[in-house]
């Protein structure tokens, strides 16, 4: 709109409410198209933070004040708050949750953790909830602190820690859902969770992630999340638990020992180790069973890495040297969260976790023990290949299209001498091959491990000592070190729940 004179009809903003909302009452009651009165689509993002010449103009022909104009705007409410976040930030500027009690927009809505309606405290809807269960009674409660703490995020830093912390539970407890955990919490009934879990399950677990998650879901999450992001150790506690909540795999009961408390699950697991002669340095950085993918899904992996700890830690017990968590951290030379290791230490006193370790270590038995030990050695202590190597090694495949290798230290410049043609496969004398090993990988190409906890053990093919050398940084090929079944081999996706 290029004229600037006062619009016929006048228009009151409300408060609380949506410049969007509000220049869309205006435009109605003048009988104009949005676009045409504010040169905008009513669901542009420039309604978050709009710049000074569009307020003012704006500001002229609707006669409300520019700085209250402002006031209307997600910037000017929260002036604070990082809008890019997804979980606080701007969420809704395409398509807001609104009230389905028909309540104008307000510029809270806009927020994914605004769930309630401000006016009337009904749960709002958007397209991908349009028609939610009513909303569990100790949500208003949680909703009002909610709001208190984002008003607050300009002045007070504690407000903006605690909705980090909010937001990384809340991001943790999704996935726990998925198990239907945590319990129930006050006035929440097991129709609205299921209807949770179903969402979670649908857009979470299979990837379909969407950064838009309705306020039904987001409700779920702030009020189980809330008190838990009070403070720091109650947010790392959570999270801890969240850690082994949400690795999927039980073992069949049929295969857990009868132990009954923690004293005698520990004996139990120690005789069991040692009777299978399996040794800390026979143990893997990470537990992954046979059928699950050779990269584990992210929010199996700490939960994993605790259990591999806290079974190098047994069985170095087992054979008469007590070691510590950290002992076995830095016997496995992976890099391991400081979460990882404290899920690690409560695993060891507790009996359904010590349970666990049993049948991973059976498992673990029966696959053909390797020295993962003397493997990390190796690793370690690599420097360069011998020419030959890159010679003879045999083609695989016409090269694909590749992202171009990551830069490699200075100390590996011996590596890059004559880099490795893409797309082949190890040299067979490099490989160190379990009997039991199947079969290769049959697109021939070397597996990429960024991931930590594959360090060490996946790279073993490659020997040749130079304590300097560490492999984490190289952009080499590597291979699992783990027996390779047929079902590694096909494209996984994250286990279901039954
Ligand atoms: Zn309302």
């Amino acid at each position: 709109m290029s004229d600037a004179s006062q619009l016929p009809v006048a228009v009151d903003i409300q408060p609380g409410e949506d410049i969007a909302a509000y220049l869309q009452r205006v435009a109605d009651a003048n009988y104009l198209d949005f676009p045409v009165l504010t040169g905008h689509r009513r669901t542009a993002r420039v309604w978050e933070d709009p710049d000074h010449p569009l307020l003012a103009r704006l500001s002229s022909i609707t006669g409300v004040a520019e700085e209250r104009l402002r006031a209307a705007t997600l910037r000017g409410t929260y002036p604070g708050m990082a809008l890019g976040r997804a979980r606080t930030g701007r969420r809704y500027a395409g398509q807001p949750a609104t009230c389905p009690r028909g309540c104008f927009d307000t510029v809270a809505a806009r927020l994914n953790l605004i769930v309630l309606c401000p006016n009337c405290e009904d749960l709002l809807v958007d397209r991908l909830d349009p028609g939610p269960l009513p909303a569990p009674v100790s949500l208003r409660e949680v909703h009002h602190d909610v709001m208190t703490t984002l008003g607050a995020t300009t002045s007070s830093r504690s407000a903006r820690d605690r909705l980090r912390r909010l937001e990384s539970l809340m991001a943790k407890v999704e996935l726990a859902l998925w198990r239907n955990w945590p319990p129930l919490f006050d006035g929440e009934t097991q129709q609205w969770r299921t209807r949770a879990v179903r969402w979670v399950d649908r857009n979470v677990i299979t990837g379909r992630y969407t950064i838009a998650r309705p306020p039904s879901i987001t409700a779920t999450l702030l009020t189980l999340t809330w008190d838990a992001a009070a403070d720091r150790a109650t947010a790392e506690a959570m999270l801890d638990d969240i850690a082994i909540m949400a690795d999927p795999w039980d073992p069949d009961p049929q295969e857990m020992p009868d132990w009954r408390n923690p004293l005698d699950a520990r004996d139990g697991l120690l005789d069991l180790l040692e009777n299978l002669d399996i040794q800390a340095r026979h143990v893997p950085t990470i537990l992954r069973l046979h059928d699950d993918p050779i990269i584990l899904p992210e929010h199996h992996r700490t939960h994993r890495t605790a259990e591999a700890l806290a079974l190098t830690a047994l069985a170095s017990q087992a054979h008469g040297t007590p070691m510590t968590i950290a002992g076995a951290t830095s016997l496995h030379a992976a890099d391991s969260s400081p979460r990882a290791q404290r899920v690690a230490a409560r695993l060891l006193d507790d009996t359904d976790a010590l349970c666990r370790l049993a049948v991973h270590a059976e498992r673990l038995h029966s696959a053909g023990l390797l020295d993962r030990a003397q493997a990390r050695a190796e690793l370690r202590g690599i420097q360069r290949l011998p020419s030959s190597a890159l010679r003879d090694i045999p083609r695989a495949r016409p090269a694909r299209r590749r992202a171009p290798p990551k830069p490699v230290k200075r100390q590996h410049r011996d590596l890059r001498q004559r880099p490795r043609p893409r797309n082949e496969t190890p040299p067979t004398h490099l490989v160190a091959k379990p009997a039991h090993q199947q079969q290769r990988p049959s697109h021939g190409r070397g597996i990429r491990l960024a991931s930590p906890q594959h360090r060490g053990d996946s790279r073993c093919w490659l020997t040749t000592p130079n304590p300097t050398c560490r492999p984490s940084s190289t952009s080499l090929p590597a291979r699992p070190s783990m027996p390779i079944s047929n079902a590694l081999l096909t494209p996984t996706t994250s286990p279901r729940p039954d």
